[in-house]
């Protein structure tokens, strides 16, 4: 299977490679993005892999953001409209 496989409808890939994630990292810290720690990270991502709002490409449908990015920032939170999935960690 092709991972890097292009959106045929948008043109815009569907997966992110680890290296351009750490691109994509590397440029939330050049803007000044608070970082979460490595804790936190991990448990956001432990429960964006229960979630039934995440899709096989490891996007939040809620939000539209790839969450492997937006669990990376200290000050979003999860949008699920009901409850905070992210909000006892
Ligand atoms: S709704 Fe929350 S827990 Fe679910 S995938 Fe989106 S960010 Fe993750």
């Amino acid at each position: 299977m092709d991972h890097n496989r292009k959106c045929k409808s948008c043109d815009v890939k569907i997966t992110i490679t680890e290296e351009e994630l750490l691109d994509l990292i590397d440029d939330l810290r050049k803007r000044g993005v608070d970082i979460a720690s490595y804790d936190v990270y991990q448990r956001r991502l432990e429960k964006c892999y229960k979630c039934p709002h995440l899709d096989l490409t490891g996007t939040c449908q809620l939000c539209g953001c790839f969450v492997k990015i937006r669990a990376y920032d200290k000050n979003k939170d999860c949008p699920d409209y009901c409850e905070s999935r992210w909000q006892d960690i």
